[in-house]
């Protein structure tokens, strides 16, 4: 559904651009000129998302807009064309998202930044760990105001669980001085079992004691406030860290992906694989590498063409998950795959991929007028962490060479 945006602005350039920003994110923006165009649509029944307020509209001459809307329950960011200390302490009085200055193209790309982050941020999970209740609610109190998921939990160990317990949690907000366990342990803790690229940690120190801020840092932190911080402060250093994160999470995805299939690349297989074998010796749980290589891929591309061989790719790699969800699989490279699936029972799991065999050659794809049907030959065999990945891979291998010589569109599984 359509999130509606209120737009409270008298010029109707900026409201303009407002209302382009506001639908290039999926809003759909209503503009109100005065405040008694305000007043007329809270009337009526309503479900406004966000609102952007004009400080100053012909009716309204001084933020009077500001609480009137606020009162409706509607998060809203400040848009004021003049920013002397009176106006800012006025509206940092109120419990606004954030306020821009109508001053130059930055404001506007930072507002599309904070309105498209106020649709997202639902998703983010943030964490504060504070031993003080008042300052700990209103940190969540900050972060609620741009729509994070918040927990609050009052010393380190409790702040480990939670870890342990929502897997939503990008970000965590610590206090130091703690009962306990202190806010730079809690960080040591935090890294030893998340690195930098999917956990934010964030250092709160008293401002009298601002060389905590590099002892948090050098002991694994992403960034600090001294206290007392501003909210401008605050949600600067937040959304910073957080696009930081989102790029990390972006390289890491393009690095570890296939870009026709989507699925994991060949290198991620061998990397995560290995690291999986590996923890068998351990755990004793037993694995089976399986590998499928469509069968006459080459006369597909040559009589449907190549982008219908794509498709045909991108079919195979959609229904694998369906079949093997809670296992690795991966595009090895051209129309090969693999998969490393954790096998208690040899028989449950071969009637599983005779399943899968059988799903693919039921899929049909469609090229024009023309229907086509594809299989997929498949090795397979117990893996161990004992031996290298890739030599066992290429045993696999042979046994998928045999399907082929057996006639395609079937399985080889040694026990
Ligand atoms: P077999 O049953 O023996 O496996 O025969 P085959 O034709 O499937 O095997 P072959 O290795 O001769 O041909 C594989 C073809 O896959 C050749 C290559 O052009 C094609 N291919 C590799 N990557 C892609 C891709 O990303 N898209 C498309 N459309 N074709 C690809
Ligand atoms: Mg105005
Ligand atoms: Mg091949
Ligand atoms: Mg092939």
């Amino acid at each position: 559904m359509t999130k509606q945006l209120l737009v409270v602005e008298d010029s109707k350039h900026v409201a303009q651009v407002i209302a382009h920003i506001g639908k290039s994110l999926g809003y759909e923006p209503v503009i109100a000129a005065t405040l008694a165009e305000v007043n007329a649509l809270l009337d009526k029944p309503h479900d406004f998302f966000l609102a952007t307020i004009d400080y100053r509209i012909p009716d309204a001459l001084d933020g009077e807009a500001i609480p009137l809307v606020l009162k409706h329950g509607i998060p809203s960011i400040v848009v004021t064309g003049r920013m002397d200390d009176k106006t800012r302490k006025k509206i940092l009085n109120f419990p606004v998202v954030d306020y821009i200055t109508k001053e130059n193209a930055q404001a506007y790309h930072y507002l599309l930044r904070v309105m498209k982050y106020q649709q997202t941020n639902r998703n983010i999970g943030v964490l504060v760990v504070d031993d003080s209740l008042t300052s700990r609610n209103q940190v969540l109190q900050l972060l609620k105001r741009r729509n994070f998921k918040t927990y609050g939990v009052p010393d380190g160990s409790k702040a480990l669980q939670a870890l342990q317990q929502y897997k939503d949690i990008k970000m965590v907000i610590t206090d130091h001085e703690m009962p306990g366990m202190d806010g730079i342990e809690l960080v040591q803790r935090i890294r030893k079992e998340h690195g930098k690229e999917e956990l934010i940690v964030i250092g709160v120190s008293g401002a009298d004691r601002s060389f905590q801020s590099a002892r948090f840092i050098k002991n694994g932190a992403d960034d600090f406030l001294n206290k007392p911080f501003c909210p401008e402060e605050f949600y600067c250093r937040i959304m910073h860290n957080i696009e930081k994160l989102q790029h990390m999470e972006e390289m890491h995805k393009a690095a570890n992906t296939d870009t026709l299939t989507g699925l994991y690349n060949r290198r991620y297989f061998f990397e995560q694989g290995k690291k999986k074998l590996k923890k068998s010796l351990k755990n004793d749980k037993r694995y089976l590498l399986v590998m499928f290589d469509l069968d006459k891929f080459k006369a597909i591309n040559d009589t449907y063409g190549h982008d219908v061989g794509d498709e045909v790719l991108i079919c195979f790699a959609n229904l694998m998950p369906q079949y093997f969800a809670d296992d690795l699989v991966a595009r090895l490279g051209g129309e090969e795959f693999v998969l490393l699936a954790h096998c208690d029972d040899i028989a449950l799991m071969q009637g599983q991929i005779e399943a899968f065999r059988e799903a693919v050659a039921q899929t049909v794809v469609t090229s024009g007028s023309a229907q086509l049907n594809f299989t997929t030959s498949i090795g397979a065999a117990m893996a161990d962490g004992k031996g290298d990945i890739k030599e066992q891979l290429s045993q696999v291998d042979k046994l998928l060479y045999q399907a082929k010589k057996n006639g395609r569109n079937c399985l080889v599984l040694q026990a």
